[in-house]
């Protein structure tokens, strides 16, 4: 069996800082981290893998407001595909444009 130094679950899981700052547990808390992880970066952390399971406030600020942005985006291109689809629902033929005068 390898050795795994303790510190090594010390480190933050996203960007590997071990610094004292406060740091989150991933399974810990009831902010979906382990699903923003996996949504916003395409890391799937899972209770039962061997790698350290927090992360850094930093990183938990970085990932909260990058889940927001892409959740932001996504709407938007929803809203504009509706736009889209309304406006070519929509458009003035002839026929239209006649019966309004
Ligand atoms: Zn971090």
């Amino acid at each position: 069996m390898s050795y795994v130094p303790p510190k090594f679950y010390q480190l933050c899981r996203l960007c590997l800082s071990s610094d004292k700052t406060p740091v989150l547990s991933i399974f810990g808390s009831d902010k979906d981290i382990p699903k923003k992880i996996l949504h916003c970066l395409s890391i799937l952390i899972e209770e039962s893998d061997k790698l350290p399971k927090i992360i850094c406030l930093r990183c938990s600020e970085r990932l909260e407001s990058f889940s927001k942005f892409k959740e932001t985006a996504t709407k938007t291109e929803e809203v504009l595909n509706r736009f889209l689809t309304y406006a070519d629902q929509h458009q003035p033929n002839s026929n239209e444009v006649h019966k309004v005068e």
